[in-house]
């Protein structure tokens, strides 16, 4: 069932998607050669506890961390260890918090150092390739128009848009209907988005294939032929007008 969240609703899952942002403000800083993923993890569980909220991941499922740190060919949901990462690498970051009691979702893929110029064009693909499923939050368009906008979107560059994984509804728990597939054409439920939906949108887009696999510790979501990942995610608020992006990385 898609929950139509009310005025006040939205002012909390605001609030908790501006404490999230504060959280991205305070990573981006710090992600350089040398960190370890668990020293992120470190910081964004303080900083979302300073803020008075709970990070949304921890325990989540029994995944570990607050935070999922995914590195170079993982895709999504990696697990913070003790490896530093080097120049050149790209780390996705995706972060939930609940605050009083409202959920917010979001997800950045960084740059470590200087990165190759075809790595930057990745991540600058799957940033664009957000926007542009943003751009068709209107009410009346539908589900799947998200995924067309991200599909299309990624089509001239000849990357995998990921199939197995979706964005989804968020708010008033972590994960709610619908679930909001990256491409296109896609089976299952294709509801009209009306304002008061809050949906979590997260493309992950592979430089080779949209083919993944789980690692043994059956988090890790890898590419199945080894080449990068990318991942952005934001919060948006269906409105009656334009889409209320809640989510924001500051620099
Ligand atoms: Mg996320
Ligand atoms: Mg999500």
């Amino acid at each position: 069932m898609i929950s139509i969240k009310n005025t006040m609703q939205q002012d909390g899952i605001r609030r908790s998607a501006n404490l999230l942002s504060a959280v991205f403000s305070r990573i981006g800083t710090l992600i350089q050669p040398g960190i370890t993923t668990l020293e992120i993890d470190r910081v964004v569980e303080e900083t979302i506890k300073s803020g008075g909220g709970i990070p949304a991941f921890l325990g989540y499922g029994g995944f570990p961390a607050s935070v999922c740190t995914s590195v170079n060919d993982q895709v999504i949901h990696g697990i913070p260890d003790g490896n530093t990462l080097k120049e050149g690498d790209i780390i996705g970051c995706d972060i939930g918090v609940i605050l009083d009691g409202y959920f917010s979702d979001s997800a950045k893929t960084y740059a470590v150092g200087e990165i190759a110029s075809d790595t930057q064009r990745l991540l600058d693909a799957t940033e664009k390739s957000l926007r542009a499923a943003i751009d068709v939050c209107w009410p009346g368009n539908r589900v799947k128009d998200i995924g067309k906008a991200v599909t299309e979107s990624i089509k001239p560059y000849g990357y995998g848009v990921v199939y197995s994984y979706c964005g989804h509804g968020v708010g008033l728990s972590l994960h709610e209907d619908p679930q909001i597939p990256n491409y296109y054409p896609s089976r299952g439920l294709n509801p009209r988005l009306k304002p008061g939906m809050v949906i979590a949108i997260e493309p992950m887009i592979n430089a080779g294939t949209a083919d993944v696999e789980v690692l043994e510790d059956e988090w890790t979501v890898i590419t199945a032929d080894g080449l990068l990942s990318a991942h952005f995610e934001h919060t948006i608020l269906i409105t009656g007008k334009s889409p209320e992006v809640l989510t924001f990385w500051g620099s």
